[in-house]
């Protein structure tokens, strides 16, 4: 059964003006949805077919690159919609301990997130993860992804030139800025800490 495209999770004006619409229309039914055709395309009638999304990736990381990057790019825009919300959220009390524990506080966590995503050369994601109890800003490269890592990934911000360059042109930072400050989905972030293992790809 082939991957569907999910659906984004608010309308595409719903995170203006940190995001227009006009970039979350091509960036979800464009780029996210080229992706999941030309995953889909490469598992076609293999055993791939019936498997979940973070297990085509693990397999496919380091043995087919072109599967990979597509698998991987699938799973890391439909988390990345999921990092994002419409209004305002706030982070559980045992993510915002664990935050305080890891950064000295959430202003300095995002601090960090704001650094780390402007500062990734090229093309990549920035993301808060999990692992062993500590919290951590973590940077993939390309469609490089935590999905199937040691990592349990909380949130990730999509650090392509496609996911701002209609709305702040090469301003990376004024990009963070705005998604940093006013639509990281905390709630989502804390189900993530919560459950204790990776979000998974529905199917
Ligand atoms: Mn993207």
């Amino acid at each position: 059964m082939a991957f569907q495209l999910i659906d984004l999770p608010y309308p595409d004006s719903a995170l203006e003006p940190a995001v227009s619409a006009n970039t979350l229309s091509f960036h979800h039914g464009k780029h996210h949805k080229a992706y999941i055709d030309k995953m889909n395309a490469a598992i076609d009638g293999t055993a791939h077919d019936d498997a979940a999304l973070e297990d085509v990736v693990s397999a496919a990381r380091g043995s087919n690159q072109g599967l990979f990057n597509n698998a991987a790019q699938s799973w890391n825009h439909a988390f990345y919609w999921h990092s994002m919300a419409a209004s305002e959220t706030a982070p559980s009390d045992e993510l915002k301990a664990k935050i305080e524990a890891a950064f000295g506080s959430i202003d300095e966590l995002k601090s960090q997130l704001k650094a780390r995503g402007a500062g990734h050369f090229a093309s990549g994601w920035v993301w808060l993860a999990e692992k062993n109890g500590e919290l951590s800003v973590e940077e993939t490269h390309d469609g490089d992804t935590l999905a199937d890592s040691d990592f349990n990934p909380l949130l990730t911000i999509d650090v392509w030139e496609h996911a701002y360059y209609l709305d702040h042109q090469n301003a990376r930072p004024a990009y963070l800025d705005a998604v940093v400050d006013h639509k990281i989905n905390w709630a989502f972030a804390s189900e993530n800490l919560a459950r204790g293992s990776a979000w998974t790809y529905p199917k």
